[in-house]
């Protein structure tokens, strides 16, 4: 504790005041002004009266003081139980905030919330830092597009062991803002997350917008946070989720127009298709009948291929970049998948890509959306050109120019079997 009673005054640890008394069961409290811990009043019996009391750290101490005396270590008394608690900061409007350094169980967060309701937390974040970062180089933090201060955080990616924040505090009922950074908060730390709380919400966007995100916030320089508790003696007004709100709206809004967009260019792809002129393919129905022979002898090996974040079609080896390259897609399948304990539908598709004058049968991944706009055409009867697509922020493989292939009974058949053949076989 930083304070005591002596006196009916607030005291902080003052040498040779001995008869100092604990603002919550009045036991007198001994002042600890060593050089190792931070200067505090101690109980006799080693144990705090408070069960919420956690150890003081630097980190605590730099943060309360940061703000007016007379809101930090607020004894707070429900009036109903009689229930007494020290609440780290309390403003004059009766707002709460809570500084935890060490782990916390999920009932006692709850309780703790419960006890003080018009509440904050501000978490010790600085463990989950590497894992944060991760998080950022990855995609399980998104940003909102229109508004680059709110992040997204994807439920898939939080649901496993290798969680980058503890779900004790993702599933808290108020707002949980982390400090990644140093003792030091306000400083000249021009690393971005140092300076920076990331504030997640409460309120769970999934059940709003079913697009696979769920946990949502919004990030804010310390100054600011400290500045709107000093001067408004609040945080999170509701006005922050309205405009998070509004802002969600108009994303979806770009991607319902990314939709139609695709729509129509799916209809000019048709319109083109009834146009296009048949093309010189006598090698790649010899190609696509080797497939088949492959299929048959069970010796059918494809190279899988994949995206690179800067957008390049290549194979593990990544020497070959096969963007632009003329291809076929001769089969995909749908079936469900785990990754990182979470089932998903994983859709592939089995290409014959013409590369160096070489065919080389290849497979990929495609998502959903995608797949479900090359499924309305005769997708497996055309050949065309390996393009990359944005979608969500990544790239994705997505054909263009189409030209169509002379199908005579031969080829029609073997295309047929290979189709058919990739389907059902999981193990490709
Ligand atoms: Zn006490």
């Amino acid at each position: 504790m930083k304070y005591a009673l002596f006196n009916n005054q607030r005291i902080i640890p003052t040498k040779n005041v001995n008869e100092a008394i604990c603002p919550i069961c009045g036991e007198v409290v001994i002042p600890k002004c060593g050089k190792i811990k931070i200067h505090h009043w101690a109980h006799k019996t080693s144990q705090n009266c408070d069960p919420w009391w956690e150890n003081e750290t630097e980190w605590h101490r730099k943060w309360k003081e940061h703000f007016p005396e007379d809101f930090q270590e607020y004894l707070m008394i429900d009036s109903n139980t009689g229930e007494k608690h020290i609440a780290d900061i309390r403003t004059n409007k009766g707002f709460v905030i809570e500084f935890q350094h060490s782990s916390i169980k999920y009932e006692e967060r709850q309780a703790r919330e419960i006890f003080y309701k018009n509440m904050v937390w501000v978490v010790d974040a600085k463990k989950y830092y590497d894992k944060f970062k991760q998080a950022l180089s990855s995609n399980s933090l998104l940003h909102c597009k229109t508004n680059k201060n709110y992040f997204y955080i994807k439920e898939n990616y939080y649901d496993n062991k290798v969680n980058f924040l503890p779900r004790t505090w993702l599933e808290s009922s108020v707002p949980v803002l982390f400090d990644f950074g140093v003792n030091d908060i306000i400083n000249n730390d021009f690393d971005k997350q140092k300076g920076w709380l990331y504030c997640i919400f409460p309120e769970k966007y999934y059940e709003k917008y079913g697009f696979g995100t769920s946990y949502c916030g919004i990030y804010l320089r310390k100054e600011v946070f400290i500045n709107k508790i000093v001067t408004e003696n609040y945080f999170y007004p509701n006005i922050v989720l309205q405009e998070l709100e509004i802002n969600e709206q108009a994303a979806q809004i770009q991607r319902h127009k990314w939709e139609q967009e695709q729509l129509k260019q799916q209809r000019e792809y048709h319109k083109k298709l009834l146009q296009t002129k048949y093309v010189n393919e006598k090698s790649w129905r010899n190609a696509i009948h080797d497939i088949r022979l492959a299929f048959e002898n069970n010796i059918f090996k494809p190279l899988k291929i994949y995206i690179t974040d800067d957008g390049k079609i290549t194979d593990y080896s990544k020497k070959n970049i096969y963007n632009y390259s003329d291809f076929m897609i001769l089969g995909t399948k749908s079936y469900e998948d785990i990754y990182k304990e979470k089932t998903y539908t994983k859709n592939e598709l089995l290409l014959l890509i013409k590369y160096n004058e070489r065919f080389i049968p290849a497979l990929t991944t495609m998502p959903n959306n995608l797949l479900y706009i090359l499924l309305d055409m005769k997708i497996n009867f055309y050949i065309m050109k390996l393009d990359i697509i944005e979608y969500y922020s990544k790239y994705k493989i997505f054909p263009s120019d189409f030209d169509r292939i002379y199908s005579d009974f031969n080829v029609k058949n073997d295309l047929n079997y290979i189709f058919e053949n990739f389907k059902q076989n999981r193990q490709s």
